[in-house]
């Protein structure tokens, strides 16, 4: 039997809306260990790969909902608080004006660096001080789209929990291992790399047709403005340049890492004929 639902909350005002309207900021997503995702589809999908959800605050009226009734289901295994609300809090904490009808608060999750695995297939992405939530949300999208294990966040990233990554990364944040590292700490993982560790970078001599992308890789990209630093480049196997055919002297550096990644796949699984 489930346990029957608080009654729906109507004032802005309530401790629980405001701790889910403090996961916008940093400092309480790290004092709580939470991040908010949005949406029946990418909540269910968190609840089916075992992510813990503590809080699923919902459209009052809509638990019957054959959607939002496995979304409660999972929450009462987590031990979580069904929280159902007028449309306009769910407005308020998601800063949205047509607000998706379920926000879940979920728990983060980070790797240490034993959990980087090197087998052969494996291919990790390393973004140096990555400063847009947007690109941090794309590339995570790409990564899980890819194949591609997880990302290790080097030095001060902008953070991969924040609300807008986890939108643009479209439910991806939950399919991919996060880790973050200092400068120094990765130059010293990526020496007792395995495999290889390719950069990015645009003066670099080496296109990017021409790398080898096989065994364990770290694909290593660099910062929106700044590039990828020589400390960084020296610490790379190969370091690779995608070709600039115009008057743009750079790509976007989601678009570099999704050119980037889909050579790595290229490389490593032969086409199907389906199409
Ligand atoms: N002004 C920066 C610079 O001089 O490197 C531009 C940085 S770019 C916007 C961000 C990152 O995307 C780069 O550090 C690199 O990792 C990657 N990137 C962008 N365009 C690239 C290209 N044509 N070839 C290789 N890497 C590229």
């Amino acid at each position: 039997m489930p346990k029957p639902l608080p009654d729906p909350i109507t004032s802005a005002g309530n401790a629980e809306v405001k701790r889910l309207r403090s996961l916008h900021e940093r400092k309480f997503r790290k004092q709580t260990g939470l991040f908010l995702a949005e949406g029946t589809r990418i909540c269910a999908e968190a609840a089916s790969l075992g992510w813990t959800m503590h809080r699923l605050a919902f459209l009052a009226g809509r638990e019957g909902d054959r959607m939002v009734r496995p979304l409660l289901e999972a929450l009462e295994r987590d031990r979580g608080r069904p929280l159902p609300m007028i449309e306009s809090l769910l407005s308020r904490i998601s800063r949205k004006d047509n607000p998706q009808m379920v926000l879940g608060a979920f728990e983060q999750r980070w790797l240490a660096a034993d959990d980087i695995t090197s087998g052969p297939a494996d291919c990790w992405i390393a973004l140096d001080r990555v400063r847009d939530p947007g690109n941090l949300g794309t590339i995570m999208r790409t990564a899980d789209a890819t194949g591609a294990r997880g990302i290790i966040l080097i030095g001060d990233c902008t953070d991969p929990y924040s609300v807008e990554a986890v939108r643009a990364s479209m439910g991806a944040v939950f399919n991919v291992g996060l880790a973050t590292m200092t400068e120094d700490e990765f130059i010293a993982f990526a020496g007792a790399w395995p495999g290889r560790v390719t950069g990015t970078a645009l003066p670099a001599s080496m296109d990017y047709r021409t790398a080898r992308y096989d065994g364990p890789m770290i694909l290593l990209m660099g910062n929106e403005q700044a590039g990828l630093p020589d400390r960084l480049q020296q610490a790379c196997d190969q370091v690779i340049r995608m070709p600039m055919m115009g008057r743009s002297d750079s790509l976007n550096l989601a678009v570099a890492t999704g050119v980037a990644l889909y050579e790595v796949l290229r490389n490593r699984q032969p086409a199907s004929q389906d199409g």
